[in-house]
């Protein structure tokens, strides 16, 4: 099986190709390509006109990339089997949602036109969910509980019943955009994760708002007063160190209570900020005390790219899972609960 992903809900205009002989687990024979252009802001944060520019400029040339990937492959296992004139794929996944509308509703029309051309299906992928099923794929982990510590969002999820169910999520902003918020306030550069991280490391622990309100989180009140502390004149690095140990202590926190009451032993990260070494060993030092499993996949998987769309466009399209064109608009707001999870319950039969 071959799946054309295409992923551009904010910054990240990326195209992939995932060939699997399984779609319900790693195998030795997977192969992923992924090719992604990235919109960076002259200034500020994510403009969302300027990121549908973006889009509507890279969308196009990475989709042909990966296009030509997938003949390629499709030339080198023998094309010969599907016909020469066949399709090199077998469906196209795209990200319905949630995200920037104005940049889903290219990545929508690009697959619409993709699916058309090679006449296959058309896959409609929950970007969240993406992000927490790369990980559970990747790990092979039965039933996680999964951390997503993206940009625009914050969840903590368990499955249960045919859905990820929203355990704990921000009361407010997303936690990366959190984090954007405080650098372009003292003038850096977007973004500004890896930034806080490499200054964190040379900064004192300053003390910030720590706010846990049962499984929810929140991020508006620390981004404040860690922008008041360096108008204040408190080093730069120890904010920084502050904010990670306050946010990363907040999530540790919940995903813990998110094991102990789901009795789940495992967890797996999904997410930009997913990328912060010390997130990661926080998660890490947290499961092993309790002696859970942790996974965090690589950095190319936690951040947004069109591989986890077309990973788990596999699972769907396995499933039969797919959508028709008519009923393929895109969803600016699509929760992770509210997908019907059709994939799991093949994988398990
Ligand atoms: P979403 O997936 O919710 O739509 P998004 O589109 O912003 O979010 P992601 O790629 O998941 O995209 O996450 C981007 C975020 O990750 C940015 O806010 C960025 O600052 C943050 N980030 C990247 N690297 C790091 C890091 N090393 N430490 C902390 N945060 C990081």
């Amino acid at each position: 099986m071959r799946i054309l992903g295409i992923e551009g809900t904010a910054w990240a205009a990326s195209a992939s190709v995932f060939e699997t002989p399984d779609p319900a687990q790693v195998t030795d024979d997977d192969h992923v390509f992924i090719e992604t252009d990235a919109y960076a802001p002259d200034s500020g944060g994510i403009h969302p006109r300027e990121a549908a520019e973006h889009m509507g400029e890279a969308i196009p040339t990475v989709v042909e990339t990966a296009i030509d990937h997938a003949h390629e492959r499709a030339t080198a296992d023998g094309a010969s089997e599907r016909g020469a004139d066949s399709s090199p794929i077998d469906a196209v996944a795209f990200a319905r949602g949630p995200g920037l509308g104005p940049c889903l509703r290219i990545v929508a029309t690009a697959a619409r036109a993709v699916a058309q051309r090679f006449d296959v299906p058309l896959v409609g992928v929950n970007h969240m969910v993406a992000h927490l099923e790369v990980g559970r794929h990747r790990s092979g982990f039965d039933s996680p509980v999964c951390l997503n510590a993206s940009g625009a969002n914050a969840h903590i999820l368990g499955y249960r019943n045919g859905r990820y169910r929203v355990l704990g999520e921000t009361m407010d902003t997303g936690v990366g955009n959190a984090i954007d918020k405080f650098t372009r306030h003292i003038g850096w550069s977007h973004p500004g994760g890896p930034k806080v991280e490499q200054h964190a490391r040379d900064g004192e622990y300053h003390e910030l708002p720590y706010v846990v309100k049962g499984m929810d989180f929140s991020f508006s009140g620390i981004m404040s007063a860690a922008k008041q502390a360096v108008d204040d004149g408190v080093p730069v690095d120890d904010v920084c160190r502050g904010m990670e140990e306050t946010i990363f202590a907040m999530l540790t926190e919940v995903a813990e209570r998110a094991l102990s009451l789901t009795g789940a032993d495992e967890l797996v990260l999904g997410g930009g900020v997913g990328q912060n070494d010390r997130l990661q060993r926080m998660l890490g030092e947290m499961c092993e005390q309790r002696g859970a499993k942790f996974y965090a996949p690589e950095n190319r998987f936690l951040r947004d790219n069109a591989g986890m769309i077309a990973m788990l466009g596999a699972k769907m399209y396995a499933a039969g899972d797919t959508i028709a064109i008519e009923d393929s608009r895109i969803d600016s707001n699509f929760r992770p609960d509210e997908v019907a999870v059709t994939w799991r319950g093949t994988e398990e039969s």
